[in-house]
């Protein structure tokens, strides 16, 4: 038989969509993802990317404080364990995460770790194939499967990955090699503020690269990058290469001025790590779905998740690259729970 609702997709989009739906009595069935080697080195491991991430503080309802005992009685002992000591902040993206999916299992969501690689969008109900070989028919689906890292793209960036190059400090910054050394950061949004600032904890130096002569990033975040003798900005850079050698790894990096072109400058770092933006996970539509020039999912409707095909819906990042924010993903994915719980009561499916 048929599901009613498939959820595709395990972030603030996903559980809030599994949570709305769950209520609605639609059983809604949850891909979470995989956890295999090429989602961890993709970034698209179950979690998203709230699972890379350290505090939230502006997600509201978890203002600064000590919630130990609640996330304790919260969360099961197996996965707290995992997680840093809580100390005095609101809450961790983990954990956030962790509470929702577990918020959305209490409401009758069941949950499977496996990956949707292809679906078929053009005859009701649809029809998904999963990793593990599992097929299914579904008469809506939420697409809420999130964006995932940028890497520039050289060779030498490539090739050391896992060996020094990263895109997440908050997995990988605490790792013994970056202890006490230089390090390098790429990119002048959020995302750059935040690792740079985290690096600080165990770094000696933190190099952050920038190509223009202004961050994007939001005015406090730079504000603190600033103001930390341990982060020095390297203005109108970019990146030329990442050196190093089979033994070491990552060694530092090359880099070129972006104005003046001629100018190098090779700078010692045992790690590099890329905070220059994101990418949709879409690769599984294989063009099935409307998307924008830089393979955002398009939401079709003002106001609503609608796609490009009646019965599909879309929530969080990966149908917004203008907001980008836990709380937001969180809001569509509440509106395409309605919508889609709506849009199945019209064809008749309760
Ligand atoms: P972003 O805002 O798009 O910034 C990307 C940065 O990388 C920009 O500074 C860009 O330079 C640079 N860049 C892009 N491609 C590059 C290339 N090929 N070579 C060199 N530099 C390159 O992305 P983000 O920082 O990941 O932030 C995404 C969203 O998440 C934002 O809405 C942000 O507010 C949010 N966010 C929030 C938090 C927080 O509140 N705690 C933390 C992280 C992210 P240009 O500036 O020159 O374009």
């Amino acid at each position: 038989m048929a599901e009613r609702v498939t959820i595709i997709g395990s972030g603030p989009a996903g559980w809030t969509a599994a949570i709305y739906t769950g209520r609605a009595n639609l059983e809604p069935l949850v891909y979470e993802g995989a956890f295999n080697e090429e989602n961890r080195l993709k970034g698209t491991l179950p979690l998203g990317q709230l699972a890379l991430t350290t505090e939230v503080e502006n997600f509201p309802g978890f203002p600064a404080g000590d919630m130990t005992a609640y996330l304790d009685s919260s969360i099961d002992d197996s996965k707290r364990r995992y997680m840093a000591p809580h100390g005095k902040h609101g809450v961790s993206g983990p954990e956030l995460m962790e509470l929702m999916r577990q918020q959305a299992i209490n409401f009758g969501a069941r949950i499977r770790t496996d990956d949707i690689v292809d679906l078929d969008l053009s005859r009701r109900p649809f029809r998904l194939r999963t990793l593990s070989g599992d097929e299914l028919e579904t008469h809506a689906i939420i697409i809420a499967t999130g964006a995932r890292a940028n890497y520039l793209g050289l060779p030498s960036e490539e090739k050391f990955k896992n060996f020094g190059v990263s895109a997440c400090a908050v997995c990988d910054g605490a790792l013994p090699r970056f202890r006490n050394q230089p390090v390098v950061v790429v990119g002048g949004g959020d995302s750059a503020m935040e690792e740079a600032t985290f690096l600080t904890k165990f770094a000696s130096t933190v190099y952050l690269i920038h190509r223009r002569d202004s961050f994007r990033a939001s005015r406090i975040m730079a504000e603190r990058v600033i103001a930390n003798p341990k982060i020095q900005v390297k203005w109108n850079s970019v990146i030329d290469e990442v050196l190093g050698d089979d033994q070491k790894g990552v060694t530092g990096v090359r880099i070129r001025g972006s104005v003046d072109t001629a100018k190098t400058e090779e700078l010692p770092a045992t790690g590099y790590f890329a905070a220059i933006g994101h990418t949709p996970n879409t690769d599984f539509l294989k063009g099935q779905l409307k998307t924008n020039d830089k393979g955002y999912i398009v939401w079709t409707t003002p106001q609503r998740t609608y796609t490009s095909v009646e019965g599909v819906f879309a929530a969080g990042d990966v149908a917004d690259d203008y907001f980008r924010q836990a709380i937001t993903a969180a809001g569509t994915g509440c509106m395409a729970a309605l919508d889609a719980e709506r849009w199945l009561a019209a064809q008749g499916v309760h």
